[in-house]
């Protein structure tokens, strides 16, 4: 079989790997004219990490990994709300979560493909079937014809847009700073995850990454998508809205260069009903783009390419494959998408008597329930 995939992002690398492991061709079609360092951190649960190990690609990028054990959540003075131990999930699958940038983890999956299988400088315009073929066609007037389509051209998928034209990206009513930065004078230990949920619909989040980097985000809330007086705020002012955060949001936000600040409103896609049309399948945040608050846009991205080498394994045909694909991806990234969406609600609370009552329920929650709750994530399709 020959595969266009579209979009060289984490999916698309992925799935390419997962495609020439099974004898399949692939091409890939990235937009972009070269992959450069673009995005900031990421965390890969142990259940991608389980998915990559599956498809061979473990080692390339474990050199880039910092494990991550567990996770704190802390209120606006820093005392905790929540500590999850994510060690008995994590024993249990065989792998840790890990912190990455994620430029290293595209470097790390690019690098287990042959040169020529990614094409740069390609935007998708449009694609049409004929004849059991999938043709696309690109900006600059080339065309491509395989046996089928992949959609791995994330939350702005062109391709989801032409098959479903309203399934536009869904504002979260919070915008967010990003970064990665060098924190190795600030000791901050290693293995945890930390989210400080404070008072007025703000959070503030870091990551240990490798080499004492450390990836942060920090968000705010607004009712206005793309909000004109966030859009030009200078680092300084960055600095402003969360100076009265603990230790050690205002120094990770003061130790950042202000050209490493990265900004953008959060959003995702609300849950669609089918990822495959035919000859034409949806694939990572194409199909089911999330908020990030349970970190595993791209841990779903990686599991997507594992499934689907699995499915077509499993079936003689294409399209039945790409059905059992959906019928497996479905109910597993829609229950992440809502989870997300919600936790991103409770996270970004900003009246001030629900944020107490949110706060002492949390602290009476008992760690076995939250940790519970989160369960799900670790559940492998195998
Ligand atoms: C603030 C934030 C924090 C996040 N944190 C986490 C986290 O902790 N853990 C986690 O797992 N995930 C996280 N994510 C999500 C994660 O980055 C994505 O889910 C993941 O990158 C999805 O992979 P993908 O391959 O589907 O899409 P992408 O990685 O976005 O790749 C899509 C590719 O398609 C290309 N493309 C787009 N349009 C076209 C076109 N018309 N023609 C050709 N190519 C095209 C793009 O240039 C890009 O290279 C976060 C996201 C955000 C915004």
């Amino acid at each position: 079989m020959h595969f266009l995939i579209i979009g060289a992002g984490i999916n698309g690398l992925t799935t390419a790997r997962a495609l020439l492991n099974l004898g399949h061709s692939v091409q890939v079609f990235e937009a972009a004219r070269e992959l450069r360092e673009i995005g900031a951190g990421v965390v890969l649960g142990a259940n991608a990490m389980r998915a990559l190990e599956q498809l061979g690609l473990y080692e390339a990028v474990h050199a880039y990994t910092q494990p991550v054990k567990g996770l704190r959540l802390l209120d606006q003075q820093g005392r905790p709300l929540q500590v999850a131990d994510t060690g008995p999930f994590t024993r249990k699958l065989g792998f840790d979560n890990i912190g990455i940038h994620r430029a290293n983890l595209q470097k790390a999956l690019l690098s287990e493909l042959p040169p020529d299988v990614v094409n740069l400088g390609k935007p998708f315009v449009r694609f049409e079937e004929h004849d059991s073929q999938v043709t696309v066609h690109f900006a600059d007037g080339s065309t491509a014809t395989g046996d089928a389509l992949l959609a791995a051209d994330g939350i702005r998928s062109q391709v989801r847009l032409q098959l479903l034209p309203n399934s536009q990206p869904r504002y979260a009513g919070y915008t967010c700073w990003r970064a990665v930065t060098d924190a190795a004078s600030l000791g901050l230990p290693p293995g945890n995850s930390t989210e400080i949920w404070g008072t007025q619909g703000r959070r503030f989040g870091y990551v240990p990454l490798v080499d004492g980097r450390v990836y942060w985000f920090a968000c705010v809330n607004t009712a206005t998508p793309s909000d004109p007086a966030f859009k030009n705020l200078s680092k300084a002012n960055v600095q402003q809205l969360f100076a009265d955060l603990p230790h050690p949001a205002p120094a990770l936000l003061a130790h950042t260069p202000a050209e490493a600040y990265l900004w953008g409103d959060i959003i995702d896609i609300k849950p669609i009903r089918h990822f495959a049309y035919g000859r034409v399948l949806l694939l990572g945040d194409a199909a089911h783009a999330t908020t990030p608050n349970l970190g595993q846009g791209a841990g779903q991205a990686v599991e997507d390419a594992a499934v689907l080498a699995s499915c077509l394994r499993k079936h003689p045909t294409l399209t039945a494959a790409f059905r059992d694909f959906e019928q497996r991806r479905r109910p597993r990234t829609t229950r992440i998408v809502q989870t997300s969406w919600f936790l991103g609600w409770a996270s970004q609370i900003k009246n001030p008597f629900i944020y107490k009552l949110r706060n002492t329920v949390m602290r009476l929650l008992p760690a076995a329930v939250a940790q519970w709750q989160m369960a799900f994530l670790y559940e492998a399709d195998d």
